[in-house]
């Protein structure tokens, strides 16, 4: 597996010549502010754990915690820078964060989830805070695990915080829109994508790889709007029918049997398998590093959308842009999640209580904004550079502003 830091280094190395911008410049995208490691002890098993800021020109750090067998420090720092270009390019006060817990949560029984939950705060409430840093769910963590963490630091700071933390349940001050949101942002820039490229949606087809809260919710949103699924799959396998799968019927085969792979109106698919198919879009929505210059050659769908964050390495992406296919790059498309954190966190802190109705319009239009100054540097620039390194350049030079306004360059 390639190492990824490594393509966080190369996307702003090539950064670096289209935006003509000094070694200092760079050196400071690259570090990281706070790099917090410790091993969390529970029931006599030694946990690694970290907490990462990137950077904290624009605000707070903000990012989710993971809990993965595969977590290392490597991928917590790129989720970290990942994160802050994310932040910056949605125009929020937050700089990056993220952590994790590396072990496997799966078969795991909810005690020992909630102790290495309240562990993971006990090791690092004193970087976490409303505005030190903010942490929200990720991979295998979810709105449980989030209100443990929170309850474990208002049990330390002796107080409630509810800004501490996003993605909580609603009675402990989370939003009803936290749930979906990533997927509702996905949809958003889907939409957009589709309206741009002036095709027609139900001519589509979609194949989806990962079907937990991002995947499984774009999914049935896209199902509704008349787009064609045709493949899903989580991490025990996939399912295919060129016809297109009963998104319903798939869902209650997950819910029963675990995975998606049990479904039987189909093909049995693994998930290279699923990369690889012709299909008119196809979402990433479960890990990084899917599409590497190993398969990218054999890829064959049109329009990539990423909603797991780093999910095509840097080798790849050269390889799809010369295929034409064009990749809306995660900073973009996975956005709404953390812009639904910050309404949340802003509630939180103001202690105003906020209208839905009115969030959800906010986060359509926050999106289409994204959307649109992505496409505007693209077409400027001639289509000469992809949608990914248009999204980039917007992001840096809002964390270069501030941190030159700082001083710090
Ligand atoms: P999740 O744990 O709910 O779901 C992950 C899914 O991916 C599961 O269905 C799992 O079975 C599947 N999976 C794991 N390994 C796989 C593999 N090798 N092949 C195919 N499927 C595999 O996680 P999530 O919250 O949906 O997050 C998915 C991705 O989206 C992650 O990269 C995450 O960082 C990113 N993301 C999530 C959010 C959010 O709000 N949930 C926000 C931004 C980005």
């Amino acid at each position: 597996m390639e190492d990824v830091f490594l393509a966080a280094e190369a996307r702003i190395k090539s950064l670096q010549r289209v935006m003509n911008l000094t070694d200092r410049e760079v050196d400071r995208l690259l570090s990281s502010e706070k790099i917090s490691h410790t091993e969390l002890e529970v029931e006599g098993e030694k946990i690694p754990a970290w907490r990462i800021i990137h950077n904290n020109a624009l605000g707070p750090g903000k990012g989710g915690i993971r809990f993965h067998p595969d977590v290392s420090e490597g991928e917590v720092r790129s989720l970290a820078f990942w994160m802050a270009l994310k932040n910056s390019l949605a125009g929020l006060p937050y700089g990056g964060g993220k952590g994790g817990a590396k072990f496997n949560p799966k078969g795991r029984s909810p005690e020992f989830i909630q102790k290495v939950s309240r562990a993971y705060v006990k090791a690092f409430h004193q970087v976490l805070g409303p505005d030190k840093d903010v942490p929200a769910p990720d991979v295998y963590t979810n709105p449980q695990v989030m209100a443990w963490m929170l309850d474990e630091y208002e049990k330390i700071i002796g107080q409630h915080q509810p800004a501490m933390i996003t993605g909580k349940p609603i009675e402990l001050g989370g939003l009803a829109l936290r749930s979906d949101s990533t997927a509702r942002g996905g949809f958003i820039i889907a939409n957009e994508l589709i309206n741009a490229m002036n095709e027609n949606k139900t001519e589509l087809t979609v194949a989806i790889q990962g079907f937990g809260n991002a995947g499984a919710h774009i999914a049935r949103m896209l199902d509704q709007d008349g787009l064609k699924i045709i493949a899903v799959s989580d991490s025990r396998g996939g399912i295919m029918n060129e016809n297109g799968l009963d998104l319903a019927e798939v869902s209650e085969t997950k819910e029963r049997e675990g995975t998606v792979a049990a479904y039987t109106k189909g093909n049995k698919i693994s998930n290279e398998e699923l990369l690889e198919l012709k299909t008119d879009i196809l979402f990433l929505a479960a890990l990084e590093n899917q599409i590497t210059k190993e398969n990218a050659d054999r890829i064959q769908a049109r329009y990539i959308i990423e909603l797991a964050n780093g999910p095509v390495s840097p080798e790849a992406d050269e390889v799809l842009w010369s295929k034409k296919i064009m990749v809306v790059p995660d900073i973009l498309a996975n956005s709404g999640g953390v812009i639904v954190s910050y309404f949340e966190w802003a509630q939180n802190k103001v202690g105003n209580l906020l209208d839905e109705a009115y969030l959800e319009r906010k986060l359509e239009e926050m999106m289409k904004l994204s959307w649109s100054r992505v496409l505007d540097v693209f077409e400027k620039k001639d289509r000469a550079i992809d949608l990914r390194t248009s999204a980039y350049v917007l992001a840096v030079e809002r964390i270069l502003s501030a941190e030159r306004l700082r001083g710090n360059i």
